[in-house]
């Protein structure tokens, strides 16, 4: 068996959660989920039952996406330049299409579950393309295309990024939404951090891995920002995992300033990664 991010043959047993076996690349360091190919009829994973959770009151839901959305505009803003359009690869219910159109850009989505697509359609008003990557044309290229907390359920990690490259405008970017192998969050909640998500989370990235797999694409730029502690969103989960998240709601200088030493200590469960064309 070879490493599906890095080729390496050195692959070992890492460890079984809640019976599910994990094995771990000795090289790249990426975790991930033993013949994962057995549970990966995506219309019967996600159904409706998966979706349940993500169902929450629909203005209160958009308002915190449409929040998330702002500030990683002015984040990509800031650091990148202006972005005028984008694809969000598996939309869910579409609400992230919704934000970015409402802030004034093109925005188009990309959503394997049927149930969700039809969800988008209904309740929000979104029409979304249902299906893969690889089964979506456009004639359009993209300046952003993001797989939010999606990429991390993808089976082919590498094909997925090379599609997405290619319907990169020039100067486009590609941002990923990923929870953090290496977070403090992972550390103190063991087995039950949120992040492994079995048996959906197939690939667990540090950063040095998700780095390793889009040094494969020449990137000109890639910037790697991990969430950290904010002691007003300490939030304990249904399964009992406590989860360092932070609000997003402004983007700020000093933040990003701060940033950057004390995420050397301690992050929260995700990490934001933006690369370049
Ligand atoms: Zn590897």
């Amino acid at each position: 068996m070879n490493c599906k991010i890095c080729g390496s043959n050195k692959i070992k047993k890492f460890k079984v959660i809640s019976q599910f076996d994990l094995l771990k690349c000795k090289d790249c360091k990426v975790i991930f989920l033993n013949d994962f190919e057995k549970f990966l009829s995506s219309e019967s994973l996600y159904n409706e039952n998966y979706f349940e959770r993500y169902l929450y009151e629909n203005s209160v839901e958009l308002n915190s996406v449409k929040s998330t959305a702002k500030y990683y505009l002015n984040y990509i803003n800031h650091y990148f330049g202006k972005v005028n359009s984008v694809l969000d690869v598996g939309a869910g219910f579409g609400l992230f299409v919704k934000a970015f159109r409402e802030l004034g850009l093109k925005a188009e989505g990309i959503e394997i579950s049927r149930y969700s697509v039809d969800v988008a359609k209904q309740k929000f008003g979104i029409e979304l393309f249902n299906g893969e990557l690889k089964e979506y044309y456009s004639n359009q290229k993209f300046d952003l295309i993001c797989f939010y907390h999606s990429f991390e359920h993808l089976p082919d990690p590498l094909s997925n990024l090379n599609l997405a490259v290619n319907l990169l405008n020039e100067n486009g970017i590609i941002w990923l939404a990923l929870p953090n192998l290496m977070s403090l969050d992972r550390f103190v909640n063991g087995d039950k951090w949120n992040g492994w998500s079995l048996p959906y989370h197939l690939f667990h990235y540090s950063p040095k891995s998700i780095k390793r797999l889009l040094m494969n694409f020449n990137f000109r730029k890639i910037k790697i920002q991990k969430s950290f502690l904010n002691p007003l969103k300490l939030i304990k989960t249904k399964n009992g995992a406590v989860n360092l998240t932070e609000s997003s709601a402004n983007f700020s200088l000093l933040k990003e300033i701060i940033r950057k030493p004390a995420t050397f200590f301690f992050s929260g469960q995700n990490m934001n990664i933006f690369a370049q064309k």
